[in-house]
């Protein structure tokens, strides 16, 4: 019996069964270099592999998102450029014209510091696989073949793999590589299979079919259980699959104390396909959509029409109300095609409202994309970052300024749409008072509001022991925002990770914290919370 712990919970649970190694046939290219008159030769084996991915990615977009996504990347010209002039220029064969051309395109993903744009590099990776395995004419193994309980062992799984993956079989999932924000862990989490990702080595020490237990609820891993630990594991599954069902349950309820205070309960999220995995969960509405994903993911400022299309369907997804912040670019969060000077202090640097103000036509796009969307549904707006009042006036004017504009043009949007804005910086706080005489409503970031406060970088392992919302000088802030706000009437949410956590929700609550804005995967937590106290 082996037993160790390991750190990244991907999606929570608890398994028991035997083992399934996943191991991926060679993809690697052949080496062989070739001569002018085989060029041609290659150029079609390229093409006739991207008729096949195509046309495999096309019927499987129709059921997952992600294989569109897939698709784009497949029939994207910087792919085929790449390929076709390493075999012409270079006279690489295809296979490894291939190869490289998709190393290097997620390479440029890796070395982002962005934790979602740098597993986008394994979309690249897991497509170039796809046109691999075509050009050489093998399999890859397909886990849709899994017909009885096992727990999934791997180098790696790319989401093609792991979308297929039926969760009555597949029990759980460890990885040796990848982060909770991959593909991965995100199918994971949707469909309920726990998993572990990042585990470093382990399939070395493994043979199919050995007994494995895993708690994804407290990271713990055990191979070859003895007899009492798998009873401990198997109960363990029991309890908490007792206690998921229960919480499923408890979505049916609106979250209310039992002094009868109604609590509303939303959900952070950065497109759609999060809106989409958020909505069972019986929400209140969206109190954080981050819209940086939109840009981040994009190879240019996306404009006011594709913006538009994407906000209009978030309203259409969740005619609650959704929360749509502005651009909070800047800091750790960089666009592949625009140019951060280096900075000092990033942080303290240009990034948010800052970057919006000074850049007017791309804070204008977005406004008016926002405004239109407004139409059709329950839109607000909230500006990340703020300092002083000045900033948001300025906001404030270039909003009634996109309001005549739009108005003039016959474009339809919400007249009374409510403006907000984030409270995470210290003078906000300060400021909490004048600031809720201007706004419609408050939302507190904790993550940044704690590291402003306490001067502890928010992402630095070094101090992340001093980094706590819990601190004194944090919890008198988030007590001030919300006594400002509520003697002016406004409704105070909290987007940040404090709101998510329910250790905290006794002290929120007892604050008069109106709103309560998380990732999807707390909320069932915190609702029990509410409904308990
Ligand atoms: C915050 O700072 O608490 C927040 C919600 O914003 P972000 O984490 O996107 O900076
Ligand atoms: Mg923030």
């Amino acid at each position: 019996m082996r037993q160790f712990t390991v750190e990244k919970t991907a999606s929570r649970g608890i398994a028991a069964a035997p083992a399934y190694l996943y191991q991926e046939p060679d993809l690697s290219a052949e080496t062989d270099c070739i001569t002018e008159e085989q060029e041609e030769n290659e150029i079609l084996l390229f093409e006739k592999a991207k008729i096949s991915v195509s046309d495999e990615l096309n019927l499987l977009a129709e059921k997952n998102d992600i294989f569109a996504a897939h698709l784009e990347i497949a029939e994207d010209f910087t792919l085929s450029e790449g390929v076709l002039s390493r075999i012409r220029n270079e006279h690489k064969n295809v296979q490894l014209a291939l190869q490289e051309t998709v190393e290097e395109l997620a390479l440029i993903f890796d070395s982002m510091e962005d934790a979602y744009m740098k597993e986008r590099a394994a979309d690249i990776r897991d497509v170039g696989k796809r046109f691999m395995a075509q050009l050489k004419g093998t399999q890859r193994p397909d886990l849709a073949e899994i017909s009885q309980e096992v727990i999934v062992v791997a180098k790696d799984l790319f989401p093609s793999d792991t979308v297929k993956m039926n969760p009555k079989y597949i029990k759980g999932i460890i990885t040796e590589e990848g982060g909770i924000t991959s593909h991965v862990s995100i199918i994971a989490r949707s469909m309920g299979i726990p998993a572990l990702v990042g585990v470093g080595k382990l399939l070395d020490s493994l043979q199919n079919g050995i007994e494995v237990c895993m708690d994804a609820e407290n990271g713990v891993i055990c191979i070859e259980p003895d007899h009492d630990i798998l009873r401990e594991f198997q109960e363990k599954q029991e309890q908490f699959e007792k206690r998921q069902a229960y919480l499923e349950e408890l979505r049916n309820q609106p979250a209310v104390t039992r002094d009868g205070k109604k609590i509303s309960l939303c959900a952070n999220v950065g497109n759609l396909e999060d809106i989409e995995r958020a909505l069972p969960m019986n929400l209140d509405g969206i109190g954080l959509f981050r819209s940086e994903l939109l840009y981040m993911e994009n190879d240019h400022f996306p404009s006011e029409e594709e913006q538009f299309q994407v906000y209009k369907a978030a309203a259409e997804l969740c005619p609650q109300e959704l929360t749509i912040r502005t651009l909070d670019i800047g800091g750790d969060k960089e666009l592949t095609y625009f140019d951060f000077d280096k900075e000092e202090n990033p942080f303290l640097g240009w990034r948010a409202i800052r970057i919006s103000l000074d850049m007017k036509d791309v804070f204008k796009a977005q406004l008016r994309a926002i405004l239109r969307a407004s139409a059709f549904g329950h839109v607000r707006i909230m500006f990340p970052m703020i300092i002083s009042l000045e900033e948001l006036r300025a906001a404030e004017e270039l909003t009634t300024q996109c309001m005549e504009e739009l108005e003039q043009e016959g474009m339809d949007f919400d007249r009374n749409i409510e403006i907000g804005m984030m409270i995470e910086t210290p003078a906000s706080v300060m400021l909490a008072e004048e600031f809720a005489k201007e706004v419609d409503f408050f939302s507190i970031g904790t993550n940044d509001l704690t590291q402003y406060l306490l001067a502890v970088d928010r992402g630095n392992r070094k101090v992340a022991d001093r980094y706590s919302y819990f601190h004194p000088a944090v919890v008198k802030a988030i007590a001030a925002v919300i006594a400002a706000g509520h003697q002016e009437g406004i409704k105070v949410g909290m987007c940040g990770e404090m709101a998510g956590d329910p250790n905290a929700t006794l002290l929120l609550l007892d604050l008069g914290l109106d709103e309560f804005s998380m990732s999807a995967g707390n909320l069932d937590y915190i609702r029990e919370k509410i409904l308990s106290l």
